[in-house]
């Protein structure tokens, strides 16, 4: 009876019903195994909450440093004052309600072969199946004179924190009248529309605020993800207050001075008054230590089950794994959780993980109530991540403002649903 219920709301909950339909849920219930989990970001506490509700008996610890939950999502909004960063910060508590052992350390090693992780207290934990979720690390030195110290003066605000605290008060305490400099790096990179959302919220406080302002967006790319509509918004509302520079137009930034807040292109040095720098990406250290990672700094995995196509036992979900064309997104790795949590309930019940189709819509507000959105719907039966051609879709152009807002809307429900679908 509770098996059915329990069967009957997580299909509901996930909505993968393919993968789950074929597996013997008696034996996923008694299985006593040790399931490992670390990250407790979007991807890695999202599924610890579904590895406990498919597995009730197996010993389910989620290892996150932190001790609150902050969400990148919406952070941008803090930045432009329309938000604080209390409201971004979220408890873990009723993980630990749902009966997982949550431990707020370091991951240090993970040992393949014993199938051990090592935390900062020198503890080790063993596992039966390991989810790493650590999302991303920054790729320090690699944009010349960008290290964590000239992030205390230019920060990235890329991890939601301080760093986001640090961006808003610098835009505060500026002069109205000064230059707001962002550099955006090559793709791949956590949240592809995430840059140009800031850069809409960060033109809406000039434009309000500090009217004779500008921001000057630096981009080492020539497209971006939904372009077309954050270029009208900009045009729309923002047309003295945004410049944006792409590669071919000298944009992309090559060194930065953190003494004089100085980005240089090959052809200029800007000096800037407010200077973010969102800096190129990798996967989270633990995962390129435990050697998931591949040349690329980021983690291949099997595109059904999210198992290391690198080392057993380990699944790979979220920021830090390949997937593409999937979006490096907190809906993607909410999603993928899901999956991953599924076919790990399917090999422990000694099934065979089926192909499964996953989503992925982004929203980003434009102004403060006003969003654009993209959806994917993708496909992992061929051994790689596919788009469904024809399937998903972007606002439309030109669109009434009633669109736009009706989306924002949309786009504050998604947030209060995925925060509680990660954290119960
Ligand atoms: P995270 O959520 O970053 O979680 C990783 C966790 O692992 C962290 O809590 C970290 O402390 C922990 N960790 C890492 N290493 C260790 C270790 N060794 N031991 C213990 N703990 C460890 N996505 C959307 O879908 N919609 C949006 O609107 C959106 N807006 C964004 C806006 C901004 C400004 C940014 C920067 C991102 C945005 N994103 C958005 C992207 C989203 O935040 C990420 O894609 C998402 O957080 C990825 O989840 P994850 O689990 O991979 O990583």
């Amino acid at each position: 009876m509770r098996t059915s219920l329990n069967r009957r709301h997580i299909l509901a909950g996930i909505g993968a019903s393919s993968a789950l339909g074929s597996i013997a849920l008696p034996a996923i219930a008694q299985s006593k195994a040790n399931l490992v989990i670390v990250g407790g970001g979007f991807g890695g506490a999202t599924a610890a909450r579904y590895l406990k509700r498919l597995a009730p008996n197996a010993n389910v610890t989620l290892i996150e440093s932190n001790s609150k939950f902050i969400s990148c999502p919406f952070s941008n909004l803090v930045i432009a004052s329309e938000r604080t960063l209390n409201q971004q910060t979220f408890s873990y508590v009723n993980l630990v309600k749902a009966g997982i052992t949550l431990v707020h350390e370091k991951a240090t090693n993970i040992d393949g072969p014993s199938r051990t992780v090592t935390l900062t207290s020198g503890k080790t934990l063993t596992y039966d199946r390991l989810v790493l979720s650590p999302g991303v690390d920054f790729r320090w030195d690699t944009l010349e004179g960008y290290d964590e110290a000239a992030a205390q003066v230019m920060p990235h605000a890329w991890k939601a924190g301080p760093q986001t605290q640090m961006l808003r008060d610098q835009l505060r305490a500026m002069e109205d009248g000064g230059l707001v400099v962002m550099s955006v790096p090559p793709a791949p990179f956590r949240c592809p529309p995430g840059p140009y959302e800031r850069a809409s919220l960060i033109g809406h406080y000039l434009k309000t605020q500090k009217p004779k302002s500008k921001l000057l967006i630096l981009d080492a790319k020539d497209k971006f993800s939904k372009m077309p509509l954050f270029q009208e918004a900009w045009a729309k509302h923002y047309p003295d207050h945004i410049e944006w520079r792409g590669a071919a137009d000298d944009g992309t930034v090559t060194r930065v001075d953190a003494t004089t807040k100085t980005l240089s292109t090959d052809f200029e040095d800007i000096k800037a008054d407010v200077a973010n720098v969102i800096p190129p990406q990798q996967a989270g250290l633990i995962a390129r230590t435990s050697g998931v990672a591949d040349g690329t700094g980021w983690c291949p995995v099997d595109a059904i089950t999210f198992e290391s196509t690198l080392r057993p036992n380990i699944h790979v979900i979220g920021d830090a794994s390949i997937a593409a064309p999937m979006p490096k997104s907190a809906f993607s790795a909410n999603l993928q959780a899901k999956v991953c949590a599924i076919q790990i309930a399917v090999l422990l019940a000694g099934d065979a993980p089926e192909a499964t189709l996953l989503n992925n819509t982004c929203y980003s507000f434009t102004t403060p109530n006003e969003a654009v959105s993209i959806a994917g719907v993708y496909r992992n039966s061929d051994g790689a991540f596919a788009s469904v051609l024809g399937a998903g879709g972007i606002s439309p152009l030109a669109a009434d403002d009633s669109i736009r807002t009706a989306e924002a809307a949309q786009a504050k429900d998604w947030f209060a649903a995925i925060i509680a679908d990660t954290l119960g």
